[in-house]
């Protein structure tokens, strides 16, 4: 019988992965029953074997930028081998024609594939797929909950659950509020809790909250709705503010070994009662976009609700204070960076209490505002790497590809890659990784912050920024090597009876 294939790109696997790829387990659950269990690839955990592919089969194929040109090779591939080939994914959403021209898709799904995946999937098995079907921005209560019993065993430290979609901000450099739509679009508590639950009976105590920002209403919205003679915005706004509060006290009554994660605006910082909720909840990490530690660079980003300097210290020590973590996010490369820049950014980062650091190069990423402005510049469409015009660059093999993308008005390109590489070294030096290792009390909880961040600079750092292939091969090795270490740190022992809180205990369904 045919099969569905789901598969999750990518040229280098680790045999293990810090985060579960959401959206094949919750495509998986799209597809139903009627044509058997889909076959799961991630190919962060192993590359896929074409022989597992037979004609007929139908493969859906998840892309964004930065695993277009692996997912293309593989969907010319697959369809060499008489399998129905569908591309969904931002990537795709935003070049459905490159999909079909490029990577041999039959069909190509735009927007949320959680509604539509179940019709691409009959029509391809009824040999008559359309080229293009829009799946558009589903509502929240309609965002399918994921078949986690698919789940390869202790493979992955931190699964992930969504809660909602969209983002009211519009920075530069970001497609998400282009994408997932400025309006944030909220799932029911209900199923959130259902799923973490789940989640936990499986032995998962750590999960991360992948939303695009959790602190969707800021005192600023409130105030401005205020102001309005129309009541339903502000009613809106409160009640969409009110379910992350209900959202929030029905995660503190899971299992007290249980520690969330999620993505957030720096705004939160104003709220000590939604951070205290927080808190309560056991959300004890946020990666917070920080970008740029200058009012000059936030002008560069359109991130003008950010804070700088003191205030900006000010702000991220505020999560620390109420005991929450922060993984503070910057970018290098910006107009307005000097040679100070990099030192300058790290300094502000330990005197800020980060926990984590990330530091990327500035990228016009397609579906952003940097990138039309980049793209549209005439001397750069007839750039060229190995015939490949540099406004497409996530076409250029992966080792072939520029680190940065533009001239800067005073450093050379070498001194930002330099510096940036600076920035990690120094971020995440034994000596200082120890040290901060602090905030946690166990020796076995030390150990483990200690992998952790290792793993995060040998994954992201060495293999994102440095050219040299030696360095960026040790550090695939390296990060394979603590990646097994770091899983059995993080997973705990399955609770199979563990309830919904407030109810007896029921078999995990998927509800949609
Ligand atoms: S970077 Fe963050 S805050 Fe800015 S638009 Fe993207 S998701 Fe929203």
């Amino acid at each position: 019988m045919s099969r569905v294939h789901l598969v999750n790109p990518s040229t280098k696997s680790f045999g293990v992965a810090v985060i579960t790829p959401r959206w094949l387990y919750v495509l998986a659950a799209a597809t139903g029953s009627r044509w058997g269990d889909p076959q799961i690839v991630d190919e962060t955990l192993e590359p896929l074997d074409l022989e597992t592919i037979s004609s007929g089969d139908v493969v859906g194929i998840g892309i964004h930028t930065g695993n277009a040109l692996r997912g293309y090779e593989i969907g010319n591939q697959i369809r060499a081998r008489g399998a129905w080939v569908v591309f969904g994914g931002i990537h795709a959403t935003l070049f459905p024609d490159e999909a079909t021209s490029l990577g041999g898709a039959h069909a190509v799904v735009r927007g949320d594939g959680d509604v539509i995946w179940p019709q691409v999937v009959a029509d391809c098995f009824a040999a008559k797929p359309r080229p293009v079907y829009d799946g558009g921005r589903i509502a929240g209560e309609q965002f399918v909950s994921a078949r986690w019993d698919l789940l390869p065993d202790r493979r992955y430290m931190w699964a992930s659950v969504q809660t909602l979609r969209g983002c009211p901000k519009h920075c530069s450099f970001c497609s998400v509020w282009r994408t997932d739509g400025q309006e944030p679009r909220q799932r029911s508590v209900d199923r959130v809790v259902r799923e973490v639950v789940e989640l936990r009976r499986r032995g998962f105590r750590f999960i991360a909250l992948a939303d695009d920002n959790f602190y969707p209403v800021t005192f600023a919205d409130l105030a401005n709705a205020r102001r309005r003679t129309d009541p339903a915005p502000l009613r809106e706004l409160d009640a969409l503010r009110q379910e992350r509060f209900d959202l929030m006290a029905r995660l503190a009554e899971l299992p007290d070994d249980m520690v969330f994660y999620t993505q957030i605006t720096m705004e939160a910082a104003e709220d000590p009662a939604f951070l205290d909720a927080m808190k309560r909840a056991r959300i004890l990490g946020a990666l917070v976009g920080v970008e740029s530690v200058t009012n000059e660079g936030l002008k560069d980003v359109y991130k003008g609700f950010n804070l700088a300097g003191d205030e900006l210290v000010a702000r991220l020590r505020a999560f620390r204070r109420h005991g929450i973590h922060v993984l503070g996010s910057f970018i290098f490369g910006l107009n307005s960076d000097t040679k100070d820049t990099f030192d300058a950014t790290v300094a502000l980062a330990e005197r800020a209490d980060l926990t984590f650091a990330q530091f990327v190069l500035l990228t016009p990423f397609p579906g952003t505002v940097d990138f039309d402005k980049w793209a549209a510049d005439e001397n750069r469409r007839g750039t060229t790497v190995d015939g490949v015009p540099i406004t497409q660059h996530w076409l250029i093999p992966e080792s072939r590809r520029p680190r940065l993308y533009a001239a800067h008005p005073t450093m050379s390109l070498e001194e930002i890659r330099v510096g940036t590489q600076r920035a990690w070294d120094r971020f995440y030096s034994w000596r200082q990784v120890w040290a901060r290792s602090r905030v946690v009390e166990s020796v076995r909880a030390r150990i483990a912050f200690v992998l952790i961040s290792k793993l995060y600079r040998q994954m992201y750092a060495n293999t994102g920024i440095a050219t040299d292939s030696a360095r960026v091969q040790r550090s695939t090795r390296w990060a394979r090597w603590i990646g097994h270490a770091c899983r059995r740190l993080f997973l705990g022992d399955p609770m199979p009876d563990l309830t919904l809180p407030g109810e007896a205990l029921e078999p995990a369904i998927n509800e949609g």
